[in-house]
């Protein structure tokens, strides 16, 4: 009888919070949404440059022109992730964000990009689409700066059909990404109290429960991707 944020949405968020090793999990209905529910919650829009690359699906960059802010591209290196020294030499007085995209599940050089962030007071977000299970030195992306959003869509390597998530260590900013997901209600206040201007992109409890079954099978399931990969490269290599 609960079809959104009942024990199904709090169980997976805990369960995924978990498995990328970050303190909180804000669920939502899509990866797109993700993005624009953190930008907006950094306070982003027109006048503020955020740093992406040009190699991605098209809502890393879509997001920061919804929130009316303007992309910067940089070129990647042979990682195939952002290059650090490019986005380094982009920043401008206007940039608010840094939001690198861990392609095809390979991590960014966090240490570089991270650092780069910490020394101007810049968030660094991760666009953590294709990164469910990755790490950097030991610890899951997703929290590795600010924040890091992870998309469940159909085509991804975990699905809820759709689905959403936001991980971060910082309770605050957690809070937030869930009120305005929320329709900017604040948790734990009557229905109708609203105190920030949101939208609605919350999680329903089916696909949560979607995906906690699809959660439990995501390990086996890189595995044997990881094995085939293998065995596609050494077959081609010819
Ligand atoms: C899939 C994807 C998204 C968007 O996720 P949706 O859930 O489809 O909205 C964002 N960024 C990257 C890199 C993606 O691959």
């Amino acid at each position: 009888r609960r079809w959104f944020y009942g024990p199904r949405v709090a169980q997976f968020e805990q369960e995924f919070a978990a498995f990328q090793d970050a303190k909180f999990c804000v669920s939502c209905n899509s990866g797109t949404a993700g993005l624009e529910i953190a930008l907006e919650a950094l306070g982003i829009g027109p006048g503020d440059e955020v740093i992406v690359p040009p190699y991605t699906f098209v809502a890393t960059v879509s997001a920061v022109m919804r929130v009316g802010a303007t992309p910067v591209f940089v070129d990647l290196d042979k990682s195939w992730c952002m290059d650090p020294n490019a986005a380094e030499a982009a920043i401008t007085r206007r940039t608010r964000a840094i939001m690198p995209v861990h392609f095809g599940g390979r991590v960014c050089d966090i240490d570089r990009l991270g650092g780069i962030a910490q020394a101007r007071g810049i968030a660094l977000i991760e666009d953590a689409c294709h990164s469910w299970g990755a790490k950097w030195k030991g610890k899951g992306t997703g929290a590795l700066g600010l924040c890091g959003i992870f998309s469940f869509q159909e085509s991804k390597n975990m699905t809820g059909g759709e689905g959403g998530a936001i991980l971060t260590d910082n309770e605050k900013f957690a809070a937030l990404c869930r009120s305005i997901c929320n329709c900017g209600r604040e948790e734990g206040m009557p229905w109708y109290h609203h105190i920030n201007v949101g939208t609605n992109a919350r999680l329903t409890e089916f696909q949560a429960a979607l995906l906690s079954a699809q959660l439990s099978r995501l390990e086996a399931q890189t595995i044997k991707r990881e094995r085939n990969a293998a065995l596609l490269n050494s077959e081609l290599a010819e």
